[in-house]
């Protein structure tokens, strides 16, 4: 079977590490018991009505109910890292303050960020959801003293990340990753219980002709981003000149790995909705993460503004405007966030910004 020919998960890190002769190993470590973590949530999830995990759930720090599946997939994140001395401390989506790795553990230098179980609201439906999960450099007064890690200590740049990776719980189990060094994907053989790299070198095409958004938010999006969807909606009889498809899948994970298997962009911006927000999504447990493997595979990730990767965190649970993929389209989105609105100059000048005019 030629499937055996292909190399694990672990001959990968193996083979990357020999990159960084001074490497001592711990990272190939953790990165595999995180694998390890994904393979249990991905049989847990795959049990479906039949997973124990079915009581009614609690709500999260962030107002939404919880699925008890998000907090049977933290635990085995958790439990699956916290004893083998590469870690520092853990923030979760799901969790309100960092978690201390306990006093019976060794400390370690790295911090694990995860949203433990992405799209979850998709547990009941079937469809595909996963696991998001961001390391970083515990601060050097961390890694010397072994003190209690403090939120302070997560609020780094999307560009401080040492790797980053998401499982996707679909009808085949993969686990796409970046360790700074382009982005890898493999696919879960079951009948071995090992990652195999199946696709070595994922590249977002700089072109597309899908999108993704939530239109039922239509009216509450900023101009930039109704000129930019009311373009394509115009397809070839607008100023693009060709037919759009429309995706959403409303599982991150889903949409992230769609747009690295063929191309695509994804807005999740800010809107007047809720004017306080942001953003929906979270900087450090999802725009991060997918932000680094997304440009990693030669796409591009924003707020819409700006690049996602080069904000400062100003909380642990902070949200953000997320618009990632396609090279292309996603410097179009950013080029109109930069343009003058309708005022500023001769309206002459915006003829194709009549669509939006009141
Ligand atoms: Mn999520
Ligand atoms: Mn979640």
């Amino acid at each position: 079977m030629p499937l055996c020919k292909l190399p694990t998960l672990t001959r990968y890190l193996i083979e990357q590490r020999r990159r960084f002769p001074d490497a001592s190993g711990d990272f190939n470590a953790l990165i595999l018991d995180l694998s390890i973590a994904c393979k249990a949530v991905a049989r847990e999830v795959a049990a479906g009505a039949l997973s124990d995990a079915q009581e009614a759930g609690s709500t999260n720090v962030h107002g939404e109910e919880q699925k008890p599946l998000d907090l049977v997939s933290n635990e085995m994140l958790i439990r699956q890292t916290e004893w083998s001395g590469q870690l520092a401390g853990i923030a979760s989506e799901e969790m309100e303050e960092p978690y201390q790795i306990p006093g019976s553990h060794q400390r370690g230098k790295y911090l694990l960020v995860t949203d433990p179980l992405d799209g979850s609201s998709n547990i009941d439906v079937n469809v595909s959801v996963g696991t998001i999960f961001s390391i970083l450099r515990a601060p050097d007064d961390v890694i010397e003293s072994g003190r209690d890690v403090t939120a302070e200590d997560f609020l780094q740049p999307g560009t401080s990340q040492v790797a980053a990776g998401y499982a996707i719980y679909g009808p085949a189990t993969m686990l796409v990753l970046t360790v700074g060094n382009g982005v890898v994907g493999c696919t879960l053989d079951d009948n071995v219980g090992e990652f195999k790299v199946t696709h070595p070198e994922m590249q977002v095409p700089e072109d597309t002709k899908e999108f993704a958004i939530n239109t039922s938010n239509s009216r509450f999006w900023e101009p930039p981003v109704k000129r930019y969807v009311d373009e394509c909606l115009l397809g070839k009889t607008g100023p693009r000149g060709k037919d759009f498809n429309m995706r959403w899948i409303a599982s991150l994970v889903a949409e992230a790995h769609r747009i690295l298997m063929r191309g695509g962009v994804f807005m999740y911006p800010r809107d007047v909705k809720h004017p306080k927000m942001p953003g929906r999504l979270r900087l450090l447990y999802e725009a991060n993460p997918i932000g680094l493997i997304i440009e990693q595979a030669g796409g591009r990730a924003s707020t819409g503004r700006q690049p996602v990767l080069g904000v400062e965190p100003g909380e642990l649970h902070q949200r953000i405007g997320f618009v990632f993929g396609s090279k292309n389209e996603v410097e179009r989105i950013e080029r109109y966030h930069r343009e003058p609105v309708e005022g500023d100059m001769p309206a002459q000048l915006f003829a194709e910004r009549t669509l939006f005019r009141a």
